[in-house]
């Protein structure tokens, strides 16, 4: 095993590196911008959307300027009412929540698979009541929530589906008909995240909307743009969520890069896999048979009475990881008004206390990889 002052720091994203392995053309793309001063709306956005459209085989990709932007003006293109209500997982980020919220619309949370992280369809029937409008499945770390069911369950009750693909983008869901989709591309929208650590990333904030509906894309369009297709002439209440150019033509270049980013993740999550899965007290992340895994994150579940002491002893060693989620949406102060109490998501709360991912990222070499296998494991034997 090296030693850690021989090695590249391990960071949990190693954003840095990537960007020195292809800065001949990521300062190209920025140069071609600073070059035009065309920064908004400038044609690095038009072709990023249309290469994005092609990638994912969609109809519309609509940028913006962030993926809980984008996650609220899907919200509003669909005409919903005050008070009514949206299903979502109790085990994610704050955004889905938050817009639903700020919307006048209810969240009605539930729980999720215990190995798949990912909302558990068959309580999203439970929880269907005459006012439910929506679904808003989130993909978690990498791989797709069970689409299928969630397409019929929508399809029964005549429900929108909302998917939240901010952690998911490149993953593919193969449903009934055996055609793989990619997560993101099968509910009514899509909505993405390019945040600088999400699978496909800019270098600040940006978004999209994905759908296949013109009339949907119409609507959204409009609503980024101050609720107006023609300049000046407002014809809804909108907001200002524009992706700027140059994020735009950095990720043309990453979305050329990107299968290959994909291919990366998946060898550390392979090398990991090996390493790990034969130890008892450590649950390996879970692959579903429907979905192919981006790996986002690789979050292994511990035994909660030593989670934290594993993780405290990791960065000792100079090996980061990250609680995502350490609460459960349900048990947040922002969130107390909803009334949900202890004890109602078994599944996610029990979750918040055993999860722990570790770093993954696309420069990560086989050095660093054993490093943080032998050391998690030691720890693991001592605790
Ligand atoms: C990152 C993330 C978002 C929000 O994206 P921003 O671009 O940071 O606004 C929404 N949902 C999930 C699941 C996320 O991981």
């Amino acid at each position: 095993m090296v030693t850690l002052a021989a090695m590249r720091k391990i960071e949990m994203v190693d954003i840095r590196s990537q960007y020195l392995r292809l800065q001949p053309d990521i300062d190209s793309a920025i140069a071609g911008v600073l070059d035009t001063a065309a920064f908004i709306k400038g044609p690095a956005v038009k072709a990023f959307r249309e290469e994005l459209a092609n990638y994912l085989g969609v109809a519309h990709v609509i940028s913006c300027a962030n993926g809980t932007d984008a996650l609220q003006v899907a919200l509003m293109s669909l005409n919903l009412k005050p008070g009514d209500e949206v299903i979502t997982t109790n085990f994610t980020f704050i955004s889905t929540v938050e817009v639903l919220v700020l919307l006048g619309l209810k969240p009605v949370l539930v729980d999720v698979d215990p190995l798949t992280f990912n909302i558990d369809p068959e309580q999203i029937a439970e929880a269907i009541s005459p006012i439910t409008k929506a679904i808003i499945p989130v993909h978690l770390f990498g791989q797709p929530a069970d689409m299928r069911r969630i397409r019929e369950i929508a399809d029964n009750h005549s429900l929108y589906i909302i998917e939240d693909n901010a952690q998911s983008l490149g993953a593919k869901f193969t449903g009934q008909d055996r055609m793989p989709k990619f997560a993101g591309t099968i509910g009514n929208i899509g909505t993405t995240s390019f945040f600088p650590t999400k699978p496909l990333a800019c270098y600040g904030d940006g978004g999209a909307l994905i759908t296949d509906d013109p009339y949907l894309a119409e609507t959204m369009e409009i609503i980024i743009n101050h609720g107006a297709k023609v300049k000046y002439h407002h014809d809804l209440i909108g907001v200002n969520s524009r992706l700027d150019t140059i994020q735009a033509a950095i990720l043309r270049v990453n979305l050329k890069n990107f299968d290959d980013f994909i291919a990366r993740r998946r060898k550390v999550a392979a090398y990991y896999d090996e390493r790990l899965v034969s130890n008892p007290r450590i649950q390996t992340p879970i692959a579903s048979e429907t979905g192919t895994h981006v790996y986002h994150q690789y979050t292994i579940q511990l035994d909660p009475a030593i989670r934290d002491e594993v993780q405290n002893k990791l960065k000792v060693k100079g090996i980061p990881s990250i609680i995502y989620y350490p609460i459960p949406l349900s048990l947040q102060k922002a969130f107390t008004f909803a009334g949900y109490q202890k004890g109602d998501f078994p599944v996610s709360e029990r979750l918040c206390k055993s999860v722990l991912s570790l770093p993954i990222h696309t420069e990560m070499d086989v050095e660093q990889m054993d490093y943080i296998c032998t050391n998690l494991l030691n720890i693991i034997d001592h605790e």
